[in-house]
């Protein structure tokens, strides 16, 4: 029949071409939903940044590729001071908002290659390769400073007090896991806490 008839042949044809067209558009979508579910599987869907369960693989991930290499890392535990307060005072909008820009201003000054994640609640993690725990040091204080040094915000006509954080900073230790690794950042950070709030403190 094809050969017979030009007229079936061209038909045939533009059939064949919109099943093609067609199945390409579906392989398309479903690479976009794909791509679509993955970042809502690994985002913090309040601050945008990476969450709790992209850490767990991806700060394994970069310990064992340090410790492979030999080269120094650093994590830093960083918890908003009182954040309570501003729930209390002026509602967990605002609280949201406040998350928000410190989340913003941990991310923003770092390398590209440092690792930041909202840990869950008012904390973050960051995780700094090839930084060795007087370096870590610095830029947990230059992030301190930059968190308490911004403007305080205005929501609602009402201006919120200065926003601090408490940072606890750790270097790993070859050999070590994520878990210790976690647990001896939070233990500086409670130090922090504990000399009184809006300081960095460092776990040998
Ligand atoms: P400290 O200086 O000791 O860290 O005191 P704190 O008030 O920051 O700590 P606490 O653990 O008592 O309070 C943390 C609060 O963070 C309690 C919780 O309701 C609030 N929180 C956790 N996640 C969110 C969130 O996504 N949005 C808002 N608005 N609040 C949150
Ligand atoms: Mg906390
Ligand atoms: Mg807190």
């Amino acid at each position: 029949m094809v050969s017979s008839s030009h007229e079936i042949a061209r038909n045939l044809l533009y059939i064949m071409s919109e099943r093609v067209r067609y199945s390409n558009l579906v392989l398309a979508d479903s690479f976009e939903m794909q791509r679509m579910y993955q970042q809502f599987a690994t985002r913090d869907a309040l601050t945008g940044l990476h969450n709790r369960g992209w850490l767990d693989e991806m700060f394994e991930r970069e310990i064992r590729r340090s410790e492979r290499d030999g080269h120094a890392l650093c994590l830093l535990m960083i918890d908003v001071d009182h954040f309570k307060n501003i729930n209390d005072s002026f509602g967990h909008v605002a609280g949201d908002k406040v998350l928000v820009a410190v989340g913003e201003s941990i991310n923003t000054p770092l390398r590209p290659n440092d690792l930041v994640a909202r840990y869950g609640g008012e904390e973050f993690c960051v995780l700094l390769p090839e930084t060795r725990l007087d370096n870590g040091i610095d830029i947990a204080e230059r992030l301190r400073k930059r968190i308490s040094g911004a403007v305080p915000m205005m929501i609602d006509g009402k201006q919120l007090p200065v926003i601090t954080v408490s940072i606890g900073v750790t270097a790993f230790k070859p050999g070590s896991s994520l878990e210790v690794l976690l647990a001896a950042a939070d233990k500086a950070m409670y130090a922090a806490k504990n000399a009184g709030r809006n300081c960095v403190r460092a776990a040998a």
